[in-house]
């Protein structure tokens, strides 16, 4: 049974789950070539919600085939880029328009609150195509003022061309299903690139229902390309020799395997991996915005966030009543499946992170650490598990080194003389980072010194479609949103001409 016995979906959602869920290849629902399809799952209740084609090898060929003609002889290269605009301000006005059903939609595939789905990732997705359709009429080249000194007494005139990176393939995890597609799509579309997204085995459904906004917005075919599949799918994609760039977002694990199968030829790849982030609490925070500040921080999207602030850092002389105050308030969660309005945490993506954070609850205890709260699974069914603070770590213990993506925080005290900063950089990661203090040169020194891609001061997951993202170190390459991700999706060409 699905949380849909309880909760009811808007009809075009039981609509959508009931019709066939296809590849779009060259402007086309097609089945998988193996005529396979696979079930995808209500992580609520682990009932299967739909099935869905088995895209593989075969079927990213097709789709590569057809991104590439698209972009090798079709209409979008050559469009005018207030027409490349008005179709990606479409995108956005649509995912307004449907907000209610594409935040239902990946409630029920991913877990999440549909409430929160709806205004946060339905909302931002939609403001993401709407930014970077502006940005379709503003990608520019320069004019350069050459010197050449080995060519005297001659005269110059040079200028660059920024141009798309051509065919580029967008693989995208289960956390935040629709708005890391945005995030990739609308910035590689405003560039004039074409595009085969290949969706997280657990969260097909919101990118699917997402090409058919690309069809209804009027996208020419082949723009914009879809496989549904497993690993072996990205794999595929990712060792394709027409594919011109590898966007991804995922596990550090498989960022490392992208990397290898890109050599082939050389394909340009970014990269948005895992993270253990550090949030440093100093004594003269605001005590109470610290406290709600810090519980999102690492329970937001019940923990499944690459920018988690897993690691909390708290001076000692509030220590005790900082983590018993996070504690409190994590036990007051409310906890349930995302159909439900009141839920505030959600369950797990699937079985496997499941036992993957109740192990880490296991070895987090076996390792001699103390839950203030939490500790264990919540409910008898669905992958629930209680938001779980642990005190008495120490910097060697699994639950502070590895990413867990789920509700679990370890907490650790640091002393005013020694600082936090060495231990806050203590990690392979840096992809974000938190400050709560109302000293203002002491938040300033500290986020000049955390090796993190993203600080945010007195908030946390202080994220704007205008700020560049990325990772330092193992987090990852590259800088999506803002600018920088226009950066990504475009590549310079210099042009020279003797007079
Ligand atoms: P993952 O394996 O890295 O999955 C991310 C995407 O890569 C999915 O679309 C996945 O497809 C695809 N993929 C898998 N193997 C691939 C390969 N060899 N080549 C190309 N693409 C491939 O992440 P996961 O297994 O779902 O989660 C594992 C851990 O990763 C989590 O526990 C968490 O620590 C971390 N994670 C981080 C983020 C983040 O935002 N940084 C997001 C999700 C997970 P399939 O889904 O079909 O396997
Ligand atoms: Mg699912």
């Amino acid at each position: 049974m699905t949380a849909i016995a309880e909760h009811p979906a808007l009809p075009e959602v039981l609509k959508f789950l009931r019709g066939s869920k296809k590849l779009l290849i060259g402007g086309a629902w097609t089945d998988a070539a193996s005529g396979k399809t696979f079930p995808t799952t209500d992580p609520a209740t682990g009932a299967t919600l739909t099935e869905v084609a088995h895209g593989q090898a075969e079927d990213i060929d097709r789709a590569v085939g057809a991104a590439r003609a698209a972009f090798d002889t079709g209409p979008w290269p050559t469009m005018k880029p207030n027409q490349r605009e008005r179709l990606l301000w479409r995108v956005g006005d649509i995912l307004s328009e449907r907000a209610a059903e594409f935040g239902q939609l990946e409630a029920l595939d991913n877990g999440k609150s549909a409430g929160i789905a709806t205004a946060v990732d339905v909302a931002w997705s939609a403001d993401v195509f709407r930014y970077y359709a502006g940005w379709a009429t503003k990608i520019e080249g320069s004019t350069v003022n050459v010197s050449m000194p080995f060519s005297p007494g001659r005269e110059f005139h040079a200028y660059t061309l920024r141009e798309p990176v051509g065919v580029c393939g967008l693989i995208v995890p289960w956390n935040f299903p629709l708005l890391m597609a945005a995030w990739k799509l609308a910035p590689a579309l405003a560039a004039g690139n074409t595009v085969i997204l290949k969706p997280a085995e657990q969260t097909p459904l919101t990118a699917l229902l997402l090409g058919e906004v690309f069809q209804e917005a009027g996208f020419p075919p082949g723009v914009v390309n879809i496989v549904t599949g497993f690993g072996d799918a990205g794999a595929a994609l990712s060792g394709h020799v027409d594919v011109d760039k590898i966007a991804f977002t995922g596990s550090t694990e498989v960022g490392k395997k992208i990397v290898d199968a890109a050599k082939g030829n050389l394909k340009k790849v970014s990269l948005e991996l895992g993270g253990k982030s550090a949030n440093v609490v100093y004594a003269d925070a605001d005590f109470d915005l610290a406290v709600e500040g810090s519980l999102n921080a690492w329970l937001f999207n019940h923990g499944q966030c690459c920018v988690a602030g897993t690691r909390l850092y708290v001076e000692d002389n509030i220590f005790d009543d900082f983590t018993g105050a996070v504690a409190a308030a994590a036990s007051k969660v409310k906890i349930g499946p995302g159909m439900d309005p009141s839920t505030e945490l959600g369950p797990l993506i699937s079985q496997e992170q499941f036992d993957k954070v109740t192990g880490y609850l296991r070895d987090g205890l076996a390792d001699g650490a103390r839950a203030l709260t939490g500790g264990k699974r919540w409910g008898e069914s669905g992958y629930f598990v209680e938001p779980t603070v642990f005190v008495d770590v120490k910097p060697e213990f699994s639950v502070v080194r590895e990413e867990i993506f789920g509700p679990v925080v370890a907490a650790l005290p640091f002393d005013a003389d020694n600082g936090v900063v060495a231990a806050a950089n203590n990690s392979i990661y840096g992809l974000a980072a938190g400050i709560w203090t109302k000293d203002i040169s002491k938040a300033h020194r500290t986020a000049k010194k955390l090796r993190a891609g993203s600080v945010w001061i007195n908030q946390y997951n202080g994220f704007d479609t205008a700020m560049p993202f990325g990772g330092y170190k193992q987090s990852g390459w590259g800088r999506e949103l803002g600018a920088s991700a226009i950066d990504l999706y475009t590549q310079i060409k210099s042009v020279n001409i003797a007079l």
